[in-house]
């Protein structure tokens, strides 16, 4: 895993299968730690309304509030590429994330 944060996949869903060890299952998120390098990641858990990511934590005191926002935003932008188009959120001049009509705060 060499990402920060990742779209939840078969692969991913996988790896956590056997990389990975269950430490806690909380409201709406699950605590894994690596078996190896023994890294704290957080699985969002499955709700077919939002994406699922799975992001690494630098440890795991707090694990439930950390704010995963600026590497969700990074990771859109990453995957998707901007288009050239505005933004149609009133007053925001960014550039939409392609196939969209939003930018990647608003998206
Ligand atoms: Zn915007």
């Amino acid at each position: 895993m060499t990402e920060r944060i990742y779209y939840v996949d078969k692969v991913i869903l996988d790896s956590i299968k056997t990389d990975f060890d269950l430490i806690e299952d909380k409201s709406w998120y699950q605590l894994y730690q690596h078996k190896i390098d023994k890294t704290f990641w957080r699985l969002d858990k499955y709700d077919k309304y939002h994406e699922q990511f799975f992001v690494r934590l630098d440890n795991s005191d707090n694990w439930i509030e950390f704010d995963d926002k600026e590497l969700r935003i990074d990771l859109l932008l990453k995957t998707r590429g901007v288009s050239d188009k505005k933004c149609i959120w009133n007053g925001c001049y960014k550039l939409t994330l392609q196939g969209l009509v939003y930018c990647e705060r608003h998206a």
